[in-house]
């Protein structure tokens, strides 16, 4: 029975994503029914919320969770949604490459905490710009024997010696890919660089070698898109070189609104259709994000592995792995007291306006409850 439903769910979801006009309506009532949800989430909030005390004891580390170690914060990207280029232009983000000592360290205590996917995939940046990531991935792969290994990409250097075999080769469990479009002149202006071929050539050779070797990998590619799901759906492009390759484990799904960098993206950073998120206003309830846990090239531990304004090296940061251990670091009172202190309207910086904020609710406390 279980098969059956899942199958269909899988039908519905490619008939979606493959037929045009399908997906411009499923994407944009999607915009509204969010922003309808988050409304109604947020009204609940107010009248259940989860005490300080009920989410104490769930609040650490959890194997069954995802471990981000992020192994570069360098990007070869500009992307106009994005806060890299805003954060570069500034100065203000220290940019680095994590050494492989520090990488084995967080993978290690991982693995002996019984840590079953791990994601080296930085808050900005991309993984396949750290010349040692084929090391890494083999390390968490093979030696650790982490049961999932996943990064994000954007593409651009999946082709360069031939990474995306090697990725494929090494036992990679899922790839995600963000990139913008089919059209050559929109990825130019949306992503910033002039890399449109290689990274369609990359994500094209991805899903050949994946499929010539029975699909190992789970691949998901995330269109950032400016223009409507149907244009991209409808190009050659994804015609020729993505569809043929569409299953339950390789996927495409387009972007239904952007969020703001805590403030760093404004409405005037993007073109076309995108649409920025919209958010009722914040309550005095901790974020789901607050209970990722990611590690910084520099080993310093970060809650939160999706969001910076500024810098990564800023208020959520709450302990550094060449000092302590993950475990230590995700029950210390640093993480503690900023999780707390959302009770008392206390945010960090980047939780400020943040438009990704995502209030716990009574789903994810039963998802941290032992045994689940
Ligand atoms: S969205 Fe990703 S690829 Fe684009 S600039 Fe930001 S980190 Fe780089
Ligand atoms: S509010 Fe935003 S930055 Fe803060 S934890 Fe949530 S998602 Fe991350």
């Amino acid at each position: 029975m279980n098969g059956l439903v899942h199958k269909l769910k899988w039908r519905i979801y490619h008939f979606v994503h493959t037929n045009g006009v399908v997906a411009d309506f499923v994407y944009w009532s999607a915009y509204h029914i969010q922003y309808w949800h988050r409304s109604f989430q947020h009204w609940w909030f107010t009248r259940h919320n989860l005490s300080a005390e009920r989410i104490r004891p769930v609040r650490s580390l959890k194997a069954s969770g995802v471990l981000m170690t992020g192994v570069t914060n360098i990007c070869n990207a500009k992307c106009t949604f994005c806060a890299y280029p805003k954060v570069v232009e500034n100065k203000t983000l220290q940019t680095g490459v994590m050494p492989f000592e520090t990488f084995k360290k967080a993978v290690d205590e991982w693995a002996a905490a019984g840590g079953e996917i791990i994601d080296l995939t930085p808050v900005v940046g991309d993984p396949l710009v750290d010349p040692g990531v084929l090391d890494k991935v083999d390390y968490a792969v093979n030696r650790a024997r982490i049961k999932t290994v996943a990064l994000t990409t954007n593409a651009i250097l999946l082709d360069r010696n031939d990474t995306y075999k090697k990725l494929i080769d090494l036992g990679i469990g899922c790839v995600f890919i963000s990139t913008q479009g089919t059209s050559k002149a929109v990825y130019e202006k949306v992503y910033g660089v002039k890399k449109f071929d290689e990274a369609m050539s990359g994500i094209r050779h991805l899903l050949e070698y994946n499929h010539a070797k029975g699909e190992p990998a789970q691949i998901i590619i995330r269109f950032r898109n400016e223009e409507r799901p149907s244009q991209i759906i409808r190009s050659r492009e994804f015609v020729e070189n993505i569809k043929p390759y569409l299953s339950e484990k390789v996927r495409v799904n387009f972007t239904v609104d952007f969020d703001n960098w805590g403030g760093t993206i404004q409405p005037k950073d993007i073109s076309g259709t995108m649409k920025m998120r919209r958010l009722p206003s914040q309550l005095n309830v901790p974020c789901t994000g607050l209970f990722g846990f990611s590690v910084r090239h520099d080993g310093s531990v970060r809650l939160c592995g999706c969001r910076l304004t500024r810098t990564d090296l800023d208020d959520l940061v709450v302990g550094n792995i060449r000092k302590n251990t993950l475990a230590e670091i995700s029950n210390g009172d640093e993480a503690w007291d900023i999780i707390k202190g959302f009770y008392a309207g206390k945010r960090p910086e980047t939780c400020v306006g943040c438009t990704l904020y995502n209030p716990i609710d009574k789903a994810w406390l039963k998802s941290r409850s032992p045994g689940s």
